[in-house]
């Protein structure tokens, strides 16, 4: 059996996968103290009363890893933790393997899927990340950056500062923040509102929550247009909580994106992720 360890900004998703399902899973609280050995303590308490034999454990992390290394995890708190050496306190016989919670995601929906053999996910949170399957594997990239989608470069209508440091990245309209950030700019209020509220306000054909649908939209069919002349890939799934605005979010972004995309790559499928919160812990479990 494998297990696959989706780590969040509040929750640890553990998945115990075999056969490319997700046979049990259960989650534990994310605390900054003592993270990493809560979450090594419950997996080698739940394999000691379960009494199976595991092959590797892989991590979905929420930041910056390479080699088992997590530079940042930005959302915790945490930075520069060699995972490598806690896991060998744990389990010296059993393969670690990490790499960012997005890249987990889409190679998760990806194995949910077998009749497409390469695939892009985007994840629309906090923050927006992505992921690349090409020819059934994940691709990573030199600097592990390959699915930074959430950085590339929009447009310059707005000019609003991204966490990275940038500007007019495309998680600083097409996530959480940036359906809030718009609403509150269209409407010229300061009154706090969460994604959620403006999805609702908008299917019931509220004037400001339908243009801030319209923006995002538009932003993430410019976007895939743009990794589709790259990537060409067989389908695109989009996930995270924007992703459950539905259909009101999807025929829009599926509509721009036949405007924008290249004629040879227009009738690219774009779906709404099946697997939802599940994908990262079924990715997490494949990454060998
Ligand atoms: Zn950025």
């Amino acid at each position: 059996m494998r297990i696959g360890v989706d780590v969040g900004g509040t929750t640890v998703k553990i998945g115990i996968v075999d056969n490319y399902k997700i046979l049990d899973c259960y989650s534990i609280k994310t605390n900054k103290d003592s993270l990493f050995d809560d979450i090594y303590k419950s997996i080698k308490e739940y394999i000691s009363k379960n009494n199976i034999n595991v092959s590797g454990i892989g991590f979905g992390l929420p930041g910056s890893v390479n080699n088992n290394y997590i530079k940042a995890l930005p959302n915790v708190g945490l930075y520069d933790i060699d995972l490598k050496e806690i896991h060998n306190k744990y389990f010296k016989d059993i393969n670690l393997y990490s790499t960012n919670d997005a890249n987990c995601a889409a190679l998760g929906e990806h194995l949910n899927n077998p009749k497409y053999h390469s695939s892009y996910l985007l994840t629309l949170g906090t923050g927006l990340g992505g992921g690349y399957i090409y020819n059934d594997k994940l691709v990573i990239g030199a600097n592990c950056c390959t699915g930074e989608v959430g950085h590339m470069f929009i447009g310059s209508e707005f000019n609003f500062k991204c966490t990275c440091g940038l500007t007019n990245c495309l998680e600083t309209i097409a996530s959480a923040t940036g359906v809030t950030r718009l609403y509150k700019l269209f409407s010229n209020s300061k009154e706090d509102i969460t994604a959620k509220e403006v999805f609702d306000l908008a299917k019931s054909n509220d004037d400001i929550a339908l243009h801030v649908i319209d923006t995002v939209s538009k932003a993430l069919a410019h976007a895939l247009a743009n990794i589709q002349v790259t990537c060409d890939v067989d389908v695109f799934y989009l996930a995270g909580g924007v992703s459950l605005a539905g259909d009101i979010l999807l025929n829009k972004v599926r509509k721009y994106y036949k405007e924008y995309a290249h004629y040879g790559v227009k009738d690219t499928p774009i779906e709404i992720s099946t697997l939802k919160e599940k994908a990262g812990m079924l990715g997490s479990a494949y990454l060998w």
